[in-house]
């Protein structure tokens, strides 16, 4: 995984995000997510394998008729070393 931004060239470092997560229609927030953070900017780098692990998390989950709040899972999956 690339160590510099790609957008301005930052500095990225591992952090632990919360992520707004779009599926279709829906949006969901993802806790706990290993991500390479971008120290400039702010943007967001994911592993291929972790971005799988979200897309997983937001079909697996039991879709309400109606919601009136936004739905928060925790990511739960180890990080690859
Ligand atoms: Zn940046």
């Amino acid at each position: 995984m690339a160590d510099k931004c790609f957008f301005c060239k930052g500095k990225v470092a591992q952090e632990k995000v919360n992520v707004d997560f779009r599926w279709g229609k829906d949006l969901i927030v993802i806790e706990g997510v290993p991500a390479m953070v971008c120290r400039q900017c702010g943007e967001k780098y994911f592993d291929a394998e972790v971005y799988k692990e979200m897309e997983k998390l937001a079909k697996g989950r039991i879709k309400p008729s109606k919601r009136l709040t936004i739905d928060v899972i925790k990511f739960e999956h180890p990080v690859p070393a």
